[in-house]
């Protein structure tokens, strides 16, 4: 098997859940009610550690039936819990325990980063990780929104306390598993295990559940040589012109104009995303024609058709 060689060592895989009912649309303030995280290690293709907390609503306390339905979590599990900043504290601990985060010693060599806390991330020395999630929704849709409501609106708030964490950046597991398929579609969990064979393994909708067979996902695209890389972030210009046929300059959120220096923003984020190399067939084709120079060469003009895509 061909050994992709990846940049990131670890991938977070996230999936909230969220208040919501029947008619919940785009204009719907959710709330994270399950914060789950999965640890997956790029090189074992091993989940080493879990992370899952129930989160407390507090605009809408009380949780839908359609909610409840959904996702099977109930009034008295989210009525215990702690509230979304003190979980991300909670998840905040997480990743130092597992050195994904680094706390500075010295306040002054924290000043001197520049930083307003005294974490940075691993990035800084040798251990790189990413976000990744089912879509550009539960970063931007609920975490971000949330954060901006509970900052008063403020967004460069939000967006600053979201980088502090390393989640203003994630790879979109959707849109990579499309593009390195060649799918006209993007494809849900349930759709993309099908492509795989395979079929979803616990509760649909339940957030860790969700994370784990997401990670089952990345490593049969691992195993597959697909590039795991950072390919979406908060303030994503690019993302909203590509899903809309018209964006509003300078963009909205909800109805509230970005900040006057939403550019800065989206660019703080955006200088993480790299450039989408890795497609199946691209990469079956480019791995064809070459045998087939070396076919011709060898078998003076005989064609040979290339090998057929690996499943
Ligand atoms: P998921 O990760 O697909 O389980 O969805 C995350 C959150 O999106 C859920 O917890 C709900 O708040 C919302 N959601 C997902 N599907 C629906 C639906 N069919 N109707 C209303 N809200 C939904
Ligand atoms: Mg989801
Ligand atoms: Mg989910």
């Amino acid at each position: 098997m061909a050994h992709q060689q990846q940049r990131l060592s670890f991938l977070v895989v996230i999936d909230f859940e969220c208040t919501c009912d029947a008619e919940s649309d785009a204009t719907y303030a959710h709330e994270i009610i399950e914060f789950p995280a999965v640890l997956l290690d790029l090189e074992s293709k091993q989940v080493v550690s879990q992370f899952r907390s129930f989160v407390r609503p507090t605009e809408q306390p009380m949780l839908s039936r359609f909610c409840t339905e959904l996702t099977g979590i109930q009034q008295h599990q989210v009525a215990v819990a702690p509230t979304l900043l003190n979980v991300l504290q909670m998840f905040e601990r997480w990743l130092v325990s597992h050195e994904l985060l680094v706390e500075i010693d010295d306040a002054r060599d924290a000043a001197e980063e520049g930083a307003a806390h005294n974490m940075l991330p691993l990035e800084i020395r040798d251990r790189l990780w990413a976000v990744a999630t089912d879509g550009p929704w539960d970063m931007e849709t609920f975490l971000f929104k949330q954060l901006t409501r509970l900052f008063d609106g403020d967004m460069e708030r939000a967006m600053v306390y979201m980088s502090r964490l390393h989640l203003s950046t994630w790879l979109d597991i959707r849109s990579t598993f499309a593009r390195f398929y060649e799918l006209d579609r993007r494809k849900n969990i349930a759709a993309m295990l099908k492509h795989l064979g395979m079929s979803f393994v616990g509760h649909r909708h339940s957030g860790i559940d969700d994370a784990l067979n997401l990670a089952r996902v990345l490593v049969r695209l691992l195993e597959a040589s697909c590039t795991l890389e950072i390919n979406d972030c908060v303030f994503n210009v690019d993302r909203r012109q590509h899903y809309r046929s018209r964006v509003p300059i300078p963009p909205s959120i909800d109805g509230k104009r970005l900040p006057a220096d939403w550019p800065h923003l989206y660019s703080m984020a955006a200088c993480c995303i790299v450039p989408d190399s890795s497609s199946k067939r691209r990469q079956a084709s480019k791995a064809s024609k070459k045998k087939m120079t070396s076919a011709t060469t060898s078998t003076s003009g005989s064609s040979r058709r290339a090998p057929p895509d690996r499943e």
